[in-house]
């Protein structure tokens, strides 16, 4: 098991990862140190770099076991191992089923300009960044998927309406209904959100904006300090590609000023 488990007693929550710093693949060693630092201060305790070797008690979890020998006493055990999506459903479609589905630049499916995913299910090229396609895990994709595809779809529909009625008047079938849907790709810039995310735990939020662990080796303090309202920028190859806030609303409104820089980055298509 490569994933944090979560142990909680009466008062006590024991965070055991195989990691050396929690979240460390999204944020990186700097704001990593941080968020392990404020939660140790909340009474937090972390069992890092240890994996979980199984569970003791008979009817009911007394405790779980680590690699080290030791057992740590737990009422109630929270295992958090990532998601795996549920394609099961759909195999056989002749879909590139490898990791959620497989999209194009216009989230369409399986080279059909008819079907579209969304959702944190859709793979798409991350044209903003490397253009390597990706499933993205925040709650912002469900919108900005679904935005996109309604786009897509709608503009689909008046292409094979227009192209239906040009055939009826000429007599000539422009086959729009089944071709490619040129209109699409013509008319609208393709898929590039920024992806956002939050996470409010104790009294602080964790603020995303943009693609963090593409620049975990070049992080950079943009604004205030480490122990307090900090933003942290990360870059690849000198540009900005993420920012993440750690604090209050004055580090949060402190990242989205960034935002428009990140936007700014012309996708690559
Ligand atoms: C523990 C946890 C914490 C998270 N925390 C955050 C966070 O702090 N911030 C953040 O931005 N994101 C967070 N996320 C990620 C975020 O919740 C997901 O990315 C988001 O919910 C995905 O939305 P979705 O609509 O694509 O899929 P889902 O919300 O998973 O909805 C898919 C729906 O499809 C249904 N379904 C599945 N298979 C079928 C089928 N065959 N037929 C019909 N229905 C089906 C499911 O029952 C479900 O209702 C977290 C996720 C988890 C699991």
């Amino acid at each position: 098991m490569c994933a944090p488990v979560v142990v909680v007693g009466a008062a006590d929550v024991t965070v055991v990862d195989p990691l050396p710093l929690p979240m460390l693949a999204p944020l990186g060693e700097l704001l990593a140190t941080e968020l392990c630092r404020r939660h140790e201060r909340r009474g937090v305790r972390f069992a890092l770099g240890r994996h979980v070797t199984g569970f003791a008690g008979r009817d009911r979890v007394t405790g779980v076991r680590l690699d080290d020998g030791g057992t740590l006493a737990a009422d109630v055990v929270v295992e958090s191992a990532g998601s795996i999506a549920n394609t099961a459903w759909l195999a056989g479609n002749g879909l590139d089923l490898t990791d959620g589905v497989l999209t194009d630049t216009h989230l369409r499916v399986g080279g059909r300009p008819d079907v579209v995913a969304v959702g944190d299910i859709a793979r798409f090229p991350g044209l903003r960044y490397d253009g390597v396609p990706r499933r993205v895990e925040h709650w912002s994709i469900l919108t900005d998927t679904a935005r996109h595809a309604a786009r897509v779809l709608a503009t689909h529909l008046a292409e094979a309406e227009s192209g239906a009625r040009a055939g009826s008047d000429t007599g000539v079938n422009t086959g729009a209904g089944t071709g490619p849907a040129t209109g699409v790709d013509g008319d609208l810039a393709p898929f590039a959100p920024l992806p956002t995310f939050w996470s409010d735990q104790h009294d602080f939020r964790l603020q995303s904006f943009g693609a963090p662990a593409l620049g975990t080796a070049d992080a950079r303090v943009l604004y205030g300090e480490p122990s307090w309202d900090v933003v942290v920028g990360y870059h690849q190859g000198g540009q900005l590609v993420g920012v993440v806030a750690l604090g209050g609303q004055a580090a949060v409104a402190a990242a989205a000023r960034h935002r428009a820089t990140l936007l700014q980055q012309s996708p690559t298509t």
